[in-house]
């Protein structure tokens, strides 16, 4: 007999509806417009970048180490001000876009978690930051923890959980405030191979479920093709936008689509446009 699927189980999930909102016509949550960015030192982290990522869309920065990356998703976060050029959320400036016309959620590579304080009490830290009133506040914890999985462990302390677990917790806090745009860098890039796909299939099920925008960075070709509806490709030295490839496969996507022609021919692709990005910065570099 086969096993039971556990609710954990989200690997193969049931298959939902298009988003209605995913269509061309969906109107644009991020805007980059020429940003660009030089840290004070002269480094020249990132060239003129345009990118339009729409509502329920998933875009993944996938590129090495010191191309822009973390710089890109801080500056559409408000984080970091661009050099040059502007960057709108939902159609108003960053700043003004988070007051008024959404909620945006970072999640860091780190959980960034308090120690001495339970699973819940963490996650429910931005909500009591924000003056929510309890009653509502444990609520919203308490869905936050059962869309991670982990609703047995709201009283655990972090230190009793697994690295993927914390990661949880860290994804569950950002949830709880129920953003409409979700910015994630190298949520998994510390989680062992087997953990990082199971819980981007969780992601990817979250996502769906709740037609999520999310720009999600990554140095895994294979996390990009397995989550995205479009992959930018970047390059360093100096830090740019080398390609944007879109992933033309339907979702939901099972882990049956990591072993399909299709999925190595993205990943193929990929893993060109990168060696040739590298090749590039080696010849102008000589
Ligand atoms: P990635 O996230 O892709 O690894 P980053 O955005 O962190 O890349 O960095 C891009 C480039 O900018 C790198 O050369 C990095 O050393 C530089 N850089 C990043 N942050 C700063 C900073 N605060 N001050 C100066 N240089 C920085
Ligand atoms: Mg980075």
């Amino acid at each position: 007999m086969l096993p039971a699927k556990s609710s954990l189980s989200l690997a193969y999930p049931p298959p939902v509806p298009e988003p209605a909102t995913a269509g061309t016509a969906a109107a644009p949550v991020v805007e980059v417009l020429s940003a660009e960015k030089t840290y004070d030192k002269g480094t020249r982290a990132l060239l003129p970048v345009d990118l339009r990522i729409r509502q329920g869309e998933f875009v993944t920065l996938l590129g090495p180490s010191g191309c822009g990356k973390s710089t890109l998703l801080k500056m559409v976060a408000g984080l970091l001000e661009p050099t040059d050029g502007r960057i709108l959320l939902w159609r108003q400036p960053v700043q003004q876009a988070t007051a008024t016309a959404g909620k945006m959620a970072f999640v860091f590579q780190s959980p960034t978690l308090m120690p001495w304080a339970s699973v819940q009490t963490n996650v429910r830290l931005p909500l009591d930051l924000a003056g929510v009133p309890r009653a509502e506040a444990d609520a919203r914890v308490a869905d936050a923890l059962a869309l991670v999985g982990l609703t047995r462990f709201h009283e655990a302390l972090p230190r009793a959980l697994s690295g993927g677990m914390q990661m949880r917790v860290s994804i569950a806090r950002a949830l709880a405030t129920d953003p409409d745009l979700l910015l994630m860098d190298e949520p998994f890039g510390a989680l062992d191979e087997i953990t990082r796909h199971k819980l981007d299939a969780d992601l990817l099920e979250l996502q769906r479920r709740k037609n999520l925008t999310v720009v999600f960075v990554t140095h895994s070709i294979h996390e990009a093709v397995f989550l995205s509806n479009r992959v930018v490709v970047m390059a360093a030295r100096p830090g740019r936008v080398v390609e944007t490839v879109p992933i033309a496969e339907p979702y939901p996507r099972s882990l049956d689509f990591t072993t399909s022609t299709e999925f190595a021919q993205y990943a193929r692709h990929l893993q060109h446009s990168l060696l040739r990005a590298s090749v590039d910065t080696e010849e102008a570099l000589s």
